[in-house]
């Protein structure tokens, strides 16, 4: 896809746009201005800028990328929208409202689809059909700032797709919201979650952002996580656990890992131990999710008691250990529900 969405551009991009037109560098930061503090929907209402400009910008550059088709949930609960793209592709991106903190979280599409088939998850069913660009990527949160009347707290890419599997485009996504002159969303409030893509982690501890890291783990051992995980083939849990301790080692971050709770497949209380064991010594939290229902997957959640006690047993060892409910089921907006479709 060739088209340029303006949300796709890094400050130094419009900068440069401006210079090849013979307009001021100024200008660049009063576009930025208007697209991320005053969040205008079109150049026309961009009124410190020459028209001239303006109509140059709108031949160079489409200004919606995503046309919101439906939106389930009420405002203040868990809402869940429904994108279309330019090709008619779909995807889906959740707000996640905190409101005893008052605060208001979005989780992102990164992909049309995912490639890396995790047996209980439904994004990845049918494959990996595209990434989709840092334009679209931004374009999520200018409309979630629209649907909340501002922008949102903290931004986790945990909607469907591998982020790592589209490393250029989030990245790029990721600079643009943290950026101070605009959205401003600090990096330590942007999480990036991987099913363990070993290259991505590699790569992110060299950028020197402040980023938040979490790790899918869902296994305490290399059997089990390969039986849930294929990407375990590529890049196995040991291998995993090594980059994870390298980037902890070289970024001084702490990771999160998660851990979905499936009955009888990895929530027993000796996994528990072994969980501790791989765990111990490694300076990271751990966010224990129940299975949310996927059609695809006939696994069960385990009883609350069962999750308790697994729970205790990293606490016991001292490790933070969150167990959070998957918010969102009953809008099948929870981990691992949104899935990829197409019309038309
Ligand atoms: N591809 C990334 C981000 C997407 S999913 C990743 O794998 O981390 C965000 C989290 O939801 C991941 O930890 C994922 O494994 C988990 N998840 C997927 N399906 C789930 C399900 N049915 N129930 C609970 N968690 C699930």
């Amino acid at each position: 896809m060739n088209q340029l969405f303006i949300y796709g551009l890094l400050l130094e991009g419009l900068e440069a746009f401006c210079k090849e037109h013979r307009q001021p560098a100024f200008r660049a930061k009063q576009i930025w201005d208007w697209l991320y503090v005053k969040r205008v929907s079109s150049f026309d209402e961009m009124k410190n800028l020459p028209a001239d400009l303006r109509a140059k910008l709108a031949d160079h550059f489409i200004f919606q990328c995503l046309e919101k088709l439906e939106t389930k949930g009420d405002p203040g609960e868990t809402q869940k929208l429904l994108f279309k793209l330019g090709d008619n592709e779909l995807i889906e991106t959740v707000i996640i409202p905190a409101p005893r903190r008052g605060t208001n979280t979005v989780c992102l599409s990164s992909q049309v689809g995912c490639r890396f088939g995790c047996a209980f998850c439904a994004s990845g069913q049918k494959g990996v059909i595209r990434n989709l660009t840092a334009g679209e990527i931004v374009g999520e949160v200018m409309e979630v700032a629209n649907v909340l009347g501002g922008r949102p707290d903290n931004v986790v890419f945990m909607g469907i797709g591998e982020p790592f599997d589209n490393y250029d485009e989030v990245l790029k996504a990721v600079r643009i919201l943290n950026h101070p002159d605009g959205l401003c969303i600090g990096a330590r409030r942007i999480t990036i979650s991987t099913c363990g893509v070993v290259s991505g982690i590699q790569m992110l501890a060299e950028e020197g952002l402040q980023v938040e890291l979490s790790v899918s783990l869902h296994a305490p051992d290399e059997e089990v996580r390969a039986s849930l995980m294929p990407v375990n083939e590529t890049w196995p849990l040991e291998e995993l656990m090594d980059a994870c301790r390298a980037y902890t080692e070289k970024t001084k971050r702490i990771i999160t890992f998660e851990y979905t709770l499936i009955k009888d497949v990895n929530d027993s209380a000796a996994q528990a131990r072994q969980l501790v064991k791989l765990l111990k010594k490694f300076n990271c939290r751990v966010n224990l999710i129940p299975l949310s229902p996927v059609e695809e997957f006939d696994g069960e959640r385990p009883d609350s008691e069962t999750m308790k006690t697994f729970f205790q047993t990293l606490e016991n060892a001292g490790i933070n250990t969150t167990l959070r409910d998957s918010k969102g089921s009953a809008l099948k907006a929870a981990c691992g529900q949104l899935r990829a479709r197409r019309i038309g």
